[in-house]
Formats: C-alpha cells, sequence, structure tokens
C-alpha cells in the first residue's frame, strides 16, 4: 500500500506510527505526559499517525477507571489520537499465539524457580537444561547482545546474558510479560516508532529479541529523559505525584515542552495552539540527551509568560 503522498516515511517505506502505552494504575502525572507529548509531537511532526494501547494485560493490577481517566486527560491536553483505543486484555489470544510460535522454534523453555531461587540478577539458568519440576513461568533464551540505535541517547547495546539472562514471557499466574505483550502489540499495529522514558530504554533489549524471534519489524526508538523530583526520585504513578490533571492544561504542556528542550514563544495561551507549536517545531535533537532530569524547581514560575530561554540542560 503506497503512503498517502503528505507522509514522511522511515523503515521501508511504512507511515510513520507513533504510540503512547500507559499502565492504567494511576491518572497522568508530568512524568507520563511527558513522554505521550514526545511520541505524540514526534509522529505528528512528520505526518503520522499516534495510537494509544492501554497497557491492562495485568488485569489485576489495572485501576477501575484509570484507563478512562488517562484518555480525558489526553484530550484536555489536546492530544488527539488515531483509530480506536487498543486494549491489552483483548489481546490474550495474540499474545498466547506469540508463545506457541515462540515455543514452537524453540526458544523457550518452563521454569520451576521461585522468585527467590531466580534472585535479583540475571537469571541463572536453573532450568534451562534440568529435569522438569512443576514449572511456574516460561522464559525466553537470550544468549545474545542487542545492539540499536536511539533517537536520543545514541548507539546502545544491551548485553541480554547481563541484564536479564534468560526472561520470563509468561508469568506464573499466566498472565504473559510486558516483554512479549508489547513487543507483539507494537508489532500487531506497525508501530514504526517508540518515544518513550529512558526507564524502558533496557526493555527494549528484550524486545527487539522477542520481535526478532517472531519475525515482526523493528520499531525506532527515542528515550526521552525521565522527569525526577528535586531529590532524583521519578516521578511515578505510585509515588506521590500529583495528576496532571490538576494543573491548567497549558501549565502542564509548557512545562513538558520545556522539558524536552522547546520553549514555544509568549501568547500561545490554547492546549490546542501548544501542541500545534510543537507539531511545527519538535526535533529530538533538542531533547537533553539524559537518562534523567529533574522538572523545574517551582513550576508555577516556569509558565512565566515571554520566556524565550535556552532549555536548561542537567
Ligand atoms: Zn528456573
Amino acid at each position: 500500500m503506497e503512503p498517502a503522498p503528505h507522509r514522511d516515511s522511515t523503515r521501508a517505506g511504512r507511515p510513520v506510527r507513533g504510540r503512547f502505552a500507559p499502565t492504567p494504575n494511576g491518572p497522568l502525572h508530568l512524568g507520563s505526559v511527558i513522554a505521550a507529548l514526545a511520541s505524540h509531537l514526534s509522529a505528528r511532526r512528520r505526518g503520522g499517525e499516534w495510537h494509544v494501547r492501554i497497557d491492562d494485560v495485568d488485569v489485576a493490577r489495572a485501576v477501575p477507571g484509570a484507563a478512562d481517566a488517562i484518555l480525558r486527560e489526553l484530550e484536555r491536553l489536546a492530544l488527539p489520537w488515531d483509530g480506536p483505543v487498543v486494549r491489552q486484555r483483548n489481546n490474550t489470544e495474540r499474545y498466547r499465539d506469540a508463545l506457541a510460535r515462540l515455543e514452537r522454534d524453540g526458544w523457550t523453555f518452563r521454569c520451576a524457580c521461585t522468585r527467590r531461587e531466580a534472585g535479583p540478577g540475571p537469571y541463572p539458568g536453573t532450568c534451562r537444561n534440568a529435569a522438569p519440576r512443576r514449572a511456574r513461568s516460561i522464559r525466553m533464551k537470550a544468549d545474545t547482545s542487542i545492539a540499536f540505535h536511539d533517537g536520543v541517547q545514541g548507539d546502545v547495546t544491551v548485553d541480554l546474558r547481563e541484564e536479564t539472562g534468560d526472561f520470563i514471557v509468561y508469568r506464573a499466574d499466566r498472565v504473559p510479560a510486558y516483554h512479549l505483550s508489547a513487543a507483539v502489540d507494537d508489532g500487531g499495529l506497525g508501530v514504526t516508532e517508540i518515544v518513550r522514558g529512558s526507564d524502558l530504554l533496557t526493555s527494549t533489549g528484550p524486545q527487539v529479541h522477542v520481535q526478532r524471534a517472531l519475525g515482526l519489524a523493528e520499531p525506532a526508538c527515542a528515550h526521552v529523559p525521565v522527569a525526577t523530583d528535586a531529590s532524583g526520585a521519578k516521578l511515578a504513578k505510585s509515588s506521590a505525584a500529583p495528576p496532571s490533571a490538576a494543573r491548567p492544561a497549558a501549565e502542564v504542556l509548557r512545562l513538558a515542552l520545556a522539558f524536552l528542550g522547546h520553549r514555544p514563544p509568549a501568547g500561545i495561551d490554547e492546549p490546542a495552539g501548544l501542541v500545534d507549536w510543537g507539531v511545527r517545531n519538535f526535533d529530538l535533537a533538542r531533547v537533553p540527551r539524559v537518562r534523567a532530569a529533574a522538572l523545574a524547581g517551582n513550576p508555577g514560575r516556569e509558565t512565566g509568560r515571554g520566556t524565550a530561554r535556552a532549555p536548561a540542560r542537567s
């Protein structure tokens, strides 16, 4: 299929397609808004599509109402998405099919280790060739190192033997693991680029490993810095980070743009206007090339009009 003429394309001529994939375990906070905005602007800058996927495959962890609250907040922030929202809980058959293919091709083995036996570091390989005990989880063999180019962090190599060892693709509670579900869904949706927080940088290695084993196309990736508070702690839904919905939308967008190295001119007061400015001006090269950075200490002041300073780098 020919891409529409106005669309830039990458990755063997496919139209640009980005995605935002929040876990519905709480409302969006500024840290997740930064990831959403970066992926939105990166895709839209080149005329691409932007999709939203709710990563609710782990039904037990999903907080009732959180997915709807996230979508409402994206709407408030003038970040419209394309197509229907993908819900991972509807895709379990796809994950089982992917698992069957990995099993058929000899990539997997059953692991009987408890969490304690498996230890905190890379999996020691205990069950790989052992006589079967009662299996708990299913692991994927990972005897390789994965090199990729990251649009923000540069060239990255993840040695799976040192980082994860043979990693879990199906958990003891029969929930597909993140590396499997994310790789399958990104492949299924034809995602061409993944822009997200650098806390997920090490996940890219296992995900690429799964994609290669399943013959799925590998999206390009860019990992933007993770926002921290003044003490260096990551802003996360699980921490006390306040929901972004507690602040005016334009203030949230200005904060997120500034964090990403972009300062829209004064006088743009509407969320849609700020996003539109971002779509026209977003450049990954201006995103600070660090893994983490403190979000401006006093967010209230950062929204002052007429700040045309160079982006703070830390
Ligand atoms: Zn084991």
